[in-house]
């Protein structure tokens, strides 16, 4: 491999690249090259990677693996679906020539997966790697144009020197991956690879891959309940459930941690299932026992879509023989589309069904206040970041006063989250909010403890 490289689109000619013979592919080249590109594949990728990694263990003359990665897969599946197929693989090429023309004709690109191409340049070579890389993003910028249409991409650039001590070219290439993954999600034009941001991809991976296991133990997920107090009579009317993980390796871990991951893959639903189940279990046993308590359980945007949501839910009160008004379902403010009509009918029935719904976090997300108008709901609760403000801010005691009426003017119960000091308390009190929840009146604890708080 030859390791000049240089500038964006200073070559204007064609690099070569080592096309598979004339006469078209072989047997012995299936595998060994992409059949919409035509370049090298991974598998010619990783063969060089080795020779790489051995070359400079030899010589010590440092190189850098740089991968472009050309659109996000959710991108390139809407360009999929809305285009098609010839389309999509034009595209492909398109972007490919555009990584090609910021090269000096001996680079070998390789076509690492669908979206992806790499290529190993000297850094000392004519440009440094990290120039290569921007004039690259930078070409990337411009629209790619397919069929004479203008695609916007987010191209991402992770680099990786490849002195940093990898053995194995599969992990040089992974950590590439990484880094263009990096590249993209901090909107910079590339990104070195950073073993801090791949370790918690990692653990991400970990407690995706752990979480099956988790849902079938008894003893990993357990409920815990943070009480809601209503200013009127300083009573505990119901409280929100709280899920917490006990990972046998990893210990406890949090859900603003795991459920963002859960969230993204179809796990979401037996989770909620299993936090619902047991909500429900916990009502009939304190109906039984004369407590007059409702629980608010927190639910993903995607579980409102599944088609038998309703119908376990409907049949898990029956069974349990619980009344409807006990539960509440919350959801993020802004996770929920007013656009999306499926689920504002599953809201509707929800209601229907005699159940609340509650809008959380209100405030965090971008929505406008005619949302409130479009959602059916009978709750708004302030995000905490506008509460645990009030002591201090005279701007968050302005628009908590302001949303606190405006919610109420719409009908909807308010309840203010982060009540952390006695002076947010009675400033909420003070505006005639209708319940708050918060460390200051009581933290999330398990159901024993709740007992004894609800004496006091
Ligand atoms: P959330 O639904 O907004 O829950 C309130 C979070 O604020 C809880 O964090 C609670 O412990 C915390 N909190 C309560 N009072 C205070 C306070 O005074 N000050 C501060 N700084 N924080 C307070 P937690 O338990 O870590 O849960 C985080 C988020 O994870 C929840 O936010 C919710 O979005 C999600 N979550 C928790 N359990 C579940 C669940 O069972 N299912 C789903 N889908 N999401 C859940
Ligand atoms: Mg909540
Ligand atoms: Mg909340």
């Amino acid at each position: 491999m030859s390791t000049d490289n240089a500038g964006a689109g200073e070559s204007g000619t064609m690099p070569r690249q080592p096309l598979p013979p004339a006469g078209g592919f072989t047997a012995e080249d299936i595998g060994r090259y992409d059949h919409v590109t035509r370049l090298p594949s991974r598998v010619q990728c990783l063969e060089q990677l080795a020779a790489d990694l051995d070359g400079i263990a030899y010589s010590g003359r440092p190189r850098t693996l740089v991968l472009v990665t050309l659109a996000e897969a959710q991108h390139f599946n809407g360009i999929l679906r809305a285009l098609g197929h010839a389309f999509s693989e034009d595209f492909i090429r398109a972007g490919a020539q555009r990584v090609i023309e910021c090269l000096d004709a001996g680079v070998t690109v390789y076509n690492v997966s669908v979206l992806s191409f790499a290529f190993v340049v000297d850094n000392d070579g004519r440009y440094p790697p990290e120039h290569t890389a921007r004039s690259i993003a930078t070409h990337f910028t411009d629209p790619v144009m397919v069929q004479d249409i203008p695609i916007q991409t987010a191209a991402g650039v992770g680099l990786v020197a490849l002195d940093a001590g990898f053995t194995a070219p599969a992990e040089a290439l992974r950590a590439a991956l990484t880094a263009a993954q990096d590249s993209r999600s901090s909107h910079h034009p590339f990104s070195y690879y950073n073993p801090g941001s791949d370790a918690a991809q990692r653990r991400a991976f970990q407690l995706l891959t752990d979480l099956p296991e988790a849902l079938e133990a008894d003893d990993q997920f357990t409920l815990h309940f943070q009480p809601r107090v209503s200013f009127a009579d300083r009573l505990s009317h119901s409280v929100e459930a709280l899920i917490r993980w006990q990972h046998p390796r990893l210990g406890w871990i949090s859900p603003a941690e795991f459920i963002p991951l859960v969230e993204t893959t179809a796990l979401i639903r037996p989770l909620t299932a299993l936090v619902l189940e047991t909500a429900i279990r916990r009502l009939s046993r304190w109906q039984d026992a004369g407590r007059d308590l409702g629980i608010s359980v927190n639910v993903s945007p995607r579980n409102l879509t599944e088609p038998e949501f309703l119908g376990r839910l409907h049949g898990w009160l029956e069974r349990y023989g619980v009344d409807p008004r006990r539960l509440e379902l919350e959801f993020t403010e802004g996770a929920v589309s007013p656009d999306n009509a499926r689920t504002l009918e599953t809201l509707r029935q929800v209601r229907a069904l005699g159940m609340t719904v509650a809008i959380d976090d209100f405030g965090s997300g971008y929505s406008n206040m005619a949302y409130l108008t479009r959602i059916p709901a009978d709750v708004v609760k302030i995000d905490k970041s506008f509460v645990l403000d009030l002591d201090s801010g005279e701007q968050a005691r302005f628009l908590v006063g302001k949303i606190n009426n405006l919610a109420h003017g719409l009908g909807f119960r308010v309840v203010a989250e982060g009540i952390e000091t006695a002076t947010a308390y009675e400033f909420l009190e003070g505006i005639g909010c209708d319940e708050g929840q918060g460390f200051h009146l009581a933290r999330p604890m398990p159901d024993d403890q709740l007992d004894a708080w609800l004496v006091r």
